[in-house]
């Protein structure tokens, strides 16, 4: 990952057709049944690199710190990705479950580790 869309989302969906990589997922097709909010799928979500300079779907969205930071989607995190109750991570029929392992995304090295486990709101 990543970035987390937060429960102050209002499900305007205006940050869905802006993410180069299509890791936003609106209430009814978000695969976290239990979520009642614009979901992003950390093992899709690039954090925009090298598509924009900040995340795109923290620029398109009305609401004030709705988007945080989470932690990079790779290997060294992946215990915390398959294990939380924030995400629920894809398969494919090749690979199994997407996880950081398995499928490691790119991340922005200028956000700190303690910015994103403080869960700090995506500036843009
Ligand atoms: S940071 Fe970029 S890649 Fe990640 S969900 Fe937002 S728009 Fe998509
Ligand atoms: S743009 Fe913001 S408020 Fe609208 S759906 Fe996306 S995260 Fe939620």
């Amino acid at each position: 990952m990543a970035v987390m869309i937060t429960d102050l989302c209002i499900n305007c969906d205006a940050c869905i057709d802006e993410c180069p990589v299509g890791a936003i997922a609106s209430v009814d097709d978000s695969p976290r049944g239990d979520w009642e909010y614009t979901y992003v799928k950390p093992e899709k979500c690039i954090e925009c690199v090298e598509h924009a300079s900040t995340p795109a779907c923290a620029a398109a969205c009305p609401t004030e710190e709705c988007i945080v930071w989470d932690m990079p989607y790779t290997a060294e995190h992946n215990d915390y990705y398959v294990n939380s109750s924030d995400y629920v991570i894809s398969s494919s029929k090749k690979r199994g479950l997407l996880s950081p392992e398995v499928a490691p995304q790119t991340f922005r090295d200028d956000i700190s580790d303690e910015m994103r486990q403080a869960r700090e709101a995506v500036a843009v």
